[in-house]
């Protein structure tokens, strides 16, 4: 298949195209390098830079794809408090150009990677896909937002379209910013240099962390799997981890005797998180197979960055 993948220099594009460039698929990326990295893709991923906001660059990119994988994102919750309107021009206006542009050539399906952020707090666990979304930061607004234009779009100009409700993803090559780095790379580095596990609240508050392959699985999955149209799809792990069990799971799996220091609540958290994988198992015979100490370890020995 022909497939054109959004984000693709990013820590998932980046899995997901060499994985089916791997597979024989013929692979185009693009992406802004605003975070990504295009060293991270193999020789076989035709890569271009560019913004999902260029809809003349779409046009040339998009012709004789099968299927579009739609990852460029900004992806801080707690940087998309500060800067709402950057979130919502490209996590929100780039969706609805990819959607004109596909309209415009003709390419008639996409996956979204949306985001279990949508959910935001709410009176159980676990998470279902028919709960009424509480988005608490302008990221899971911006997420949410995507998601209707892509059915609605969808529905209006006949393009099937699956979003898959991504929970913590974590593994190889995650992007590490200076400033607001994603939990789970950021705790194995600390480890590593004997630093500080910074942990936010009290550690109480859960989430659901997901290995990248097991991700990948998923993707791969919607973009043949049958009778997706229009469905919205949770893929996590099914586990709920306490923040502080991470601690546990981090400091045990490299050895550190770091101490975790415990600061204020960040505005836009969530309480609780876990991933009801029901329709993904009926749907893309989904089946998370990754512990999180097995993944911790993995992302240990495959990501080189970690131990500098
Ligand atoms: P990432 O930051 O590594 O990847 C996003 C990529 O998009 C980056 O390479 C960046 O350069 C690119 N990008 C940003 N703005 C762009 C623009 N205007 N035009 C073109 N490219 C642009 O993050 P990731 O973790 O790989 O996330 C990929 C997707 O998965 C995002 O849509 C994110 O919302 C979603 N997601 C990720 C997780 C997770 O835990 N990693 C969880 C839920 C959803």
């Amino acid at each position: 298949m022909n497939f054109l993948i959004t984000g693709a220099a990013g820590f998932l594009g980046a899995a997901l195209a060499n994985r089916l460039a791997r597979e024989g698929h013929q692979v185009r990326g693009l992406d802004d390098l605003s975070t990504g990295d295009p060293q991270s893709l193999g020789p076989d991923v035709h890569f271009t830079r560019g913004d999902v906001n260029d809809r003349p660059k779409l046009w040339t990119l998009l012709q004789d794809v099968d299927c579009v994988y739609h990852l460029a994102a900004r992806v801080s919750v707690q940087e998309s408090v500060l800067y709402p309107r950057e979130y919502n021009a490209v996590n929100v206006g780039g969706t609805v150009s990819l959607m004109e542009a596909m309209r415009d050539v003709g390419v008639r399906r996409v996956v979204l990677v949306s985001s279990g952020a949508i959910y935001g707090d709410q009176g159980e666990q676990p998470l279902k896909e028919n709960m009424t979304p509480n988005p608490r930061s302008p990221y899971a607004v911006s997420k949410l937002a995507a998601e209707f234009y892509v059915n609605t779009i969808g529905d209006l100009w006949n393009i099937e379209t699956v979003s898959l409700r991504v929970f913590n993803a974590y593994g190889p090559g995650q992007h590490l910013p200076p400033s607001h780095p994603p939990v789970v790379p950021n705790f194995l580095r600390q480890a590593l240099r004997g630093g500080s596990l910074v942990v936010h609240g009290d550690g109480s508050q859960t989430r659901d962390y997901v290995y990248v392959d097991d991700v990948l699985s998923a993707l791969v999955a919607a973009s043949t799997a049958p009778n997706l149209d229009g469905l919205t799809i949770n893929v996590g792990s099914g586990r709920e981890t306490p923040v502080r069990d991470l601690v546990r799971t981090v400091l045990a799996v490299t050895g550190s005797s770091a101490e975790p220091i415990y600061s204020p609540n960040t505005p836009g958290g969530v309480s609780r998180m876990c991933a009801d994988l029901t329709l993904a198992g009926k749907k893309l015979n989904y089946h998370p197979s990754i512990s999180l100490e097995d993944g911790l370890r993995l992302t240990l020995q495959r990501d080189p960055r970690l131990n500098k």
